[in-house]
């Protein structure tokens, strides 16, 4: 509200106006123009009617300045509200990091997913089980069973969990099951079930509608608040655009914008944001950058089996990858993402070096680094506590410049593992072996295929940091003439197929992997 005084107003008549209002719990803001002088109110003013205000000497106008959302206002509430969920506090330094699949599939499924993006730094799981899919042919989900494994996987692992609900008629079995309780993009503006998810205390993570304006985003939120229920995690899950390379649009401004215009908690999911696995590193970095609270991220063992959002699902490994490096981003926000063990291995998930960190740490998350000194200068500055390099190979012979470092005193080989080298030529579906003229791939997995490379001689040889890097190089390129040297894992990951299986000169070909710490001086 805003107040224009009448011109020439003794200071006795203003002084008595400016009591009386903030006797109502009002701040009061003086404007002193060359003419005119105006009074801003700052605070609750749906109690105080113009005719009221006009009423007082000292008064010319009143304009009512309309604010349509008030309890999740910012204005009115200055102070970040920070949710608390078990040991969690939502909205504080700790970024909340919600992992798991799209529908919880099986106790099985939904039990694995759980413990490993645990161990890779999750500190809350969600599961759908009441599905709100497009199509009424697709998997519904499922429901109340599906609940209860969502429940039994999070007790396992200690995770509060997160799970939309569809319809007002399951209120009770979500309060008794589920820690935050998720209102989808298709229910953000089902004002009934608003209403009533208002009168309970449980948290709400209310999505944005995909055609929804902010401001219709916060007046859903005021639905919720105005039946009394405070707890809210605003997320910008992305919008319909012109734009169709990605299944939605997101939109990060929405994070700034809302962080400015609500006190709320304000998360991004990028996985429905994009629609494309590969795209959730680069928008979770983005979202942290932006000041999101927290990530909620689709989780899955096998995206290509997923019955529901399986494109956009991310692999645990994959999760495991990409959250060490979300700490950093963290870090430069003054946020914290507190993963419990890291393992920093040289080479992207599917690479040999994964599968040597995997097999040697089961319990641990596993982050890949581009290059060998990499994983030494990360565990040299703590933001790993392992790195696993590779020693020697049956084929190619020692690897010097890392025997060489790990002998320079810093370390201490503490593991080493055996792991039995597969080479393949992998490529993007439709690529015909005969029109392969470019191959990419790590120095020594091209030394270890020398007899096969001299049957391809119309090939450019092009050396790469890893074999995994070389596989998703050739994935990018999508141009029917490229192929990589490089682990049936990398090809799976990347989505390649195998044009030429075992094509290492020596069938007995291993690699034998360190595992090493910082020496204890
Ligand atoms: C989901 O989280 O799986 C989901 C259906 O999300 P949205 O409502 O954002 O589409
Ligand atoms: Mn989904």
């Amino acid at each position: 509200m805003i107040i224009v005084l009448k011109q020439g107003i003794s200071d006795e008549k203003v002084d008595s106006l400016k009591r009386w209002l903030m006797e109502k719990g009002l701040d009061v803001a003086p404007i002193y123009g060359t003419e005119k002088t105006v009074l801003g109110l700052v605070g609750d003013t749906s109690h105080l009617s113009v005719d009221e205000v006009s009423m007082h000497d000292a008064v010319e106008k009143v304009l009512k300045v309309q604010e349509p959302f008030k309890k999740a206002n910012r204005k009115f509430h200055p102070e970040n509200t920070i949710i608390k969920v078990g040991n969690l506090e939502i909205g504080g330094k700790d970024l909340a990091i919600i992992a798991g699949p799209c529908s919880v599939e099986s106790e099985e499924q939904i039990t694995k997913i759980a413990q490993s993006v645990k161990k890779a730094g999750a500190n809350l799981l969600r599961g759908g089980a009441f599905k709100p899919r497009t199509s009424p042919y697709s998997f519904q989900g499922l429901k109340t069973e599906g609940l209860i494994m969502l429940k039994r996987a999070g007790e396992a692992t200690g995770l509060p969990i997160v799970s939309e609900i569809t319809n007002i008629n399951y209120i009770e079995i979500f309060e008794q099951y589920v820690d935050i309780i998720q209102v989808g993009a298709r229910n953000m503006q089902n004002f009934e079930l608003l209403k009533e998810l208002g009168r309970f205390k449980k948290p709400i993570l209310l999505k944005r509608g995909f055609a929804n304006t902010l401001e219709e985003l916060l007046m859903a939120c005021e639905y919720i608040m105005s039946e009394g229920n405070q707890n809210i995690i605003l997320c910008e899950r992305g919008i319909r655009t012109l734009e169709n390379y990605t299944r939605n649009t997101l939109d990060l401004s929405a994070v700034p914008a809302l962080k400015r215009l609500s006190h709320l908690p304000v998360i991004v999911d990028p996985s429905h944001g994009c629609g494309l696995a590969w795209m959730v590193e680069p928008l979770s970095k983005a979202a942290i950058a932006a000041g999101a609270d927290g990530l909620i991220i689709e989780v899955h063992n096998n995206p290509a089996k997923a019955l529901s959002d399986g494109p956009q699902s991310i692999t645990p490994s994959e999760f495991s990858y990409i959250m060490p490096k979300l700490r950093e981003y963290a870090k430069l926000e003054g946020r914290h993402i507190n993963i419990p063990h890291t393992i920093a291995y040289a080479g992207t998930p599917g690479s040999f070096a994964n599968e040597a960190a995997e097999k040697l740490y089961p319990n641990s998350a596993h982050t890949g680094l581009e290059h060998f000194e990499d994983v030494f200068n990360a565990v040299l500055n703590g933001s790993a506590e392992i790195g696993i390099v590779p020693v020697e190979n049956t084929l190619a012979g020692k690897v010097s410049d890392v025997i060489e470092t790990l002998e320079n005193g810093n370390f201490e080989v503490i593991d080493r593992i055996k792991i039995k080298i597969n080479q393949m030529l992998v490529a993007p579906a439709g690529t015909e072996l005969s029109a392969v003229r470019k191959i990419y791939s790590h120095n020594k997995a091209l030394e270890q295929c020398k007899k096969f490379l001299s049957t391809m001689p119309d090939c450019r040889i092009i050396p790469y940091s890893t074999t995994s890097a070389a596989a998703a190089a050739v994935a990018a390129l999508n141009d029917k003439c490229s192929a990589a040297i490089a682990s049936e894992n990398a090809a799976k990951l990347n989505r390649l197929i195998i044009l030429k299986d075992n094509i290492q000169d020596k069938d007995e070909n291993y690699t034998e992997f360190v595992a090493f710490k910082l020496a204890t001086k």
